[in-house]
């Protein structure tokens, strides 16, 4: 069973667990993005594992009667063991989940698997006709160019302000700097594309932003947030917009719950204050 205070953050350490999580939320409007946690393999064989673990669970999604899609990590599907273990578990778990109508995020890790990452999307994207969606960062000053490829591309694009630390050549390390890209980005998705945008941001500023763009260009958009991070606001903002929760589950979540608090100490203090209340 999941510590209390890390329940806070993790939706469960089984995949029937998680479902149970998806049900309550979408009792109170909010979507939910479930992510098996693991990241990194370096042999094909746990790449694989968690691959099959995807199609079991995009089945048990099919089966009930949860609103619920899915979130995977490259390197959880072996694109640390190369970009063709990658590739193949990438299109298992797409053809598996278009067949049964579930929608399949791609998440983005560090700088040197982007161009990878994106060319499986992109590729997947055009064959199928959306039904995926793809992550992509703001702090890479590359990204205004990867959104105007994407522009035309179904799907969705999941903006986010970047959790890796990249070398200052090709990413913004200022907080304020990557604000700024992350405003632009936006814009350009407003301006630029039919429809298909996450805003992967707590930040109200940025939420803020979204709707003044949604209400000036009418583009359909849709917030995501991280389950445990401002939960009340999500509940609140599902009352008038889309909202997903990006809910991990899984029993590797030692190291996930670790860097929701390293992240910000308020988050520790978020999940002792409901264990205590
Ligand atoms: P921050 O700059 O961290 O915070 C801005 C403001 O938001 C704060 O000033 C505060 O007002 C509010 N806020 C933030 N956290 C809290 C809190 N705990 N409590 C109260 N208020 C808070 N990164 C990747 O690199 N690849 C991915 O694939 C990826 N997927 C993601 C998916 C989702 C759904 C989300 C939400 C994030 C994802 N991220 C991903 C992480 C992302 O890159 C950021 O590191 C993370 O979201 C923090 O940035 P922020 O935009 O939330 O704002």
């Amino acid at each position: 069973m999941l510590p209390p205070i890390v329940s806070n953050f993790v939706a469960g350490e089984s995949a029937s667990a998680s479902l149970s999580h998806v049900q309550r939320l979408n009792e109170r409007g909010v979507n939910v993005i479930l992510n098996l946690l693991g990241e990194h393999y370096h042999d094909r064989d746990p790449a694989d594992e968690d691959a099959e673990a995807y199609l079991d669970l995009v089945s048990m999604i099919d089966e009930s009667d949860v609103d619920a899609c899915v979130s995977v990590k490259p390197s959880q599907i072996g694109i640390d063991v190369g970009e063709t273990a990658f590739r193949e578990n990438l299109r298992r778990i797409v053809e598996h989940s278009v067949a049964k109508d579930v929608f399949v995020w791609v998440d983005m890790e560090d700088h040197t698997t982007t161009d990878v990452t994106l060319d499986a999307y992109e590729e997947l994207a055009l064959e199928f006709d959306g039904g995926v969606g793809l992550c992509v960062q703001a702090n890479l000053k590359r990204t205004p160019d990867d959104l105007a490829r994407l522009a035309d591309v179904p799907g969705k694009i999941r903006l986010v302000k970047g959790a890796y630390d990249e070398p200052a050549e090709i990413a913004y390390k200022e907080k304020s700097d990557v604000n700024e890209a992350y405003r632009k980005c936006l814009t350009f998705m407003f301006e630029e594309f039919d429809g298909g945008i996450a805003v992967g941001s707590h930040d109200p500023e940025m939420i803020r932003l979204a709707k003044h763009l949604h209400d000036e260009h009418g583009t359909d958009f849709e917030i995501q947030m991280l389950m445990g991070v401002r939960d009340d606001a999500q509940f609140e903002l599902a009352e008038t917009y889309e909202v997903y929760q990006y809910a991990p589950y899984g029993d590797k979540w030692m190291s996930y719950f670790y860097r929701r608090v390293r992240e910000r100490k308020e988050n520790l203090l978020f999940a002792l204050r409901a264990i205590v209340s």
